[in-house]
């Protein structure tokens, strides 16, 4: 089954208005000729509108690096889905792992942004991984099960259509350290399965399921060469135009 790749850039907390203009202007100029492939930009809120402004004409689409479910309301520090939109946003990350370590999101509040995510039809991005503790102690499928689960409670089967899953080993993210190629390909297969089993065959065949974890110029091919990898979640690469546009451009 051929699914269109996605190729997802986390700025993280990086760029103030003008280095996220030039950073996005500079993505959009070598995203021309992308129709194969789609390209999501995840810049601070702060610089949301101004991001959207400029890849406006180009195919690149912007989300937010994570998302309330409320509408409006006394939720101090939160963003709603409806802001994203507003801000010309169309995708949500949700449940990344600085978001669960840092700031001790548990499964049961990302199953709430994932599915005020949804409600509000952006792309969804559910980011799973395993801490290298859990991998040395062969926990990375039970982990990665719990959080699909929990992360997915409630989803109907033809919200699917909008969730992308995000395997992001917690120790190769921002570490240099990436994941084989046969360990990411691994966990992506299993992710696979698990969806088979809570949806249907097609629903798992249609899922797009990201790697994510030091990806960059000189491993994208391999790791995009994988039967069940559909495409990147990108940190520290996806700040620099030129390795950002190599990544894109996996062959
Ligand atoms: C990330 O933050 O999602 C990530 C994968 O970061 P990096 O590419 O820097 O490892």
């Amino acid at each position: 089954m051929k699914r269109k790749a996605l190729i997802a850039g986390n700025w993280k907390m990086h760029t103030t208005v003008m280095d996220a203009c030039h950073l996005a202007a500079d993505i959009a100029g070598r995203c021309t000729d992308i129709s194969d492939r789609d390209v999501l930009l995840a810049p601070p809120f702060t610089v949301l509108s101004e991001v959207s402004h400029v890849i406006r004409e180009s195919p690149v689409m912007v989300g937010s690096q994570n998302v309330c479910w409320e509408e409006k309301g006394a939720f101090t520090g939160e963003i709603s889905p409806v802001m994203v939109k507003d801000a010309g946003g169309g995708a949500a990350i949700i449940g990344h792992s600085e978001r669960r370590q840092i700031f001790h999101e548990d499964d049961a509040l990302i199953n709430k942004r994932l599915r005020g995510s949804l409600k509000f039809d952006l792309l969804t991005i559910l980011c799973v991984g395993e801490t290298l503790e859990e991998r040395e102690e062969n926990k990375t499928f039970e982990v990665v099960e719990e959080q699909i689960r929990s992360g997915l409670a409630g989803v109907g089967a033809a919200q699917m259509a909008k969730v992308v899953i995000a395997y992001e080993p917690v120790w190769a993210i921002g570490t240099g350290k990436t994941a084989t190629k046969e360990q990411a390909q691994e966990v992506h297969a299993f992710i696979r399965n698990r969806i088979e089993t809570m949806f249907e065959k097609s629903i798992a065949d249609q899922l797009r399921i990201l790697y994510g974890g030091s990806v960059k110029p000189d491993n994208v091919d391999d790791l995009m060469a994988q039967q069940d990898i559909d495409g990147a979640l990108v940190g520290g690469a996806a700040l620099d135009a030129e390795s950002f546009g190599r990544i894109i451009h996996f062959r």
